[in-house]
């Protein structure tokens, strides 16, 4: 079996539609692909149409944007109840920020001599229901002020960059607690990658499972080398939660994440399962 729980769409900022990207899933060879588009399930529901008679299973899950001490941090959502009032509320004030500190940040490149217009930004967004920093990216590689999205991040819209401006999101605790409530399981995407490690340390992490009940560590992911995804591992092993893998594929925008890139054990599947079961969601 092979099985990817970690993939984005158009929807937010990959580069396939949820339809394409099932065909391509299936194309790859996947058993079971999970969407987890940043901050909307609007997603799933396509690929799960897509997916239907095929050999492929979707799960319906969800990345979120959330901080610990203003620092961002990624966490994924499994079987949560789309329709959960207060999670979709949540998610939607999470999208308003991204794209509300758009026009700051294009203040920022124009002084940098990059001038961009916010419809070149949008247009770059295309339907995704909120528009980001991968978008202002593309909008820049239009312009040809940068040759991809990785020059435009490495250079200037990295975390504290030149052109960054910080937006809300969720405290971590919090959107552990609001995952649980719409009957989801909780996994935090790639802990370690980009000085990670420094906003997760293991001891906090330890104290996410035993007092807000973490559900699980996405160990194995292309941001993580192959020592890191192995210590992942056994920390999810010592604090007797689900060790992952996933590509965070991302279409065309990412080009070290290919479908499949990284996957998850049946067994750790069968697991995620039996959670969200208990959690009494959906997957
Ligand atoms: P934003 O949500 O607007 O703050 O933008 C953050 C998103 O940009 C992340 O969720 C990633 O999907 C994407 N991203 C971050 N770093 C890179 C990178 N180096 N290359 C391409 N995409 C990136
Ligand atoms: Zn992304
Ligand atoms: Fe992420
Ligand atoms: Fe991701």
């Amino acid at each position: 079996m092979r099985i990817d729980l970690h993939t984005h769409s158009a929807v937010s900022d990959g580069t396939d539609t949820p339809t394409g990207l099932v065909a391509s899933a299936i194309e790859a060879g996947l058993d079971v692909m999970a969407l987890t588009d940043h901050d909307t399930f609007d997603g799933v529901s396509e690929a799960k149409r897509a997916a239907s008679g095929t050999g492929l299973r979707v799960v319906a899950g969800v990345e979120m944007s959330t901080q610990r001490r203003r620092r961002s941090v990624h966490l994924l959502g499994y079987g949560c109840d789309p329709a959960d009032a207060q999670l979709l509320a949540e998610l939607g004030f999470i999208r308003a920020g991204r794209t509300a500190r758009v026009p700051q940040m294009l203040s920022k490149l124009a002084g940098l001599g990059m001038p961009l217009d916010l419809h070149e930004v949008r247009s770059a967004a295309g339907s995704a229901p909120s528009v980001g920093r991968p978008h202002i990216a593309d909008a820049m590689v239009a312009r040809g002020y940068v040759g991809g999205r990785d020059e435009a991040f490495e250079r200037w819209l990295y975390d504290g960059g030149p052109a960054y401006v910080d937006r809300y999101s969720t405290r971590l605790e919090d959107a552990i607690e609001l995952l649980h409530d719409a009957g989801g399981a909780a996994v935090l995407a790639h802990p370690w990658s980009r000085g990670g490690r420094a906003v997760l340390p293991e001891h906090y992490l330890a104290q996410l499972v035993r007092r807000h009940g973490l559900d699980g560590l996405e160990a194995d992911h292309p941001d993580h080398d192959e020592a890191t995804s192995a210590q992942l591992r056994a920390l999810a092993g010592r604090l007797g939660v689900l060790a992952t893998g996933s590509s965070d594929h991302h279409g065309t925008g990412k080009t070290r994440n290919p479908l499949g890139a990284r996957t998850t054990s049946e067994e750790a599947f069968d697991a995620l399962l039996s959670l969200i079961a208990q959690r009494g969601g959906r997957a």
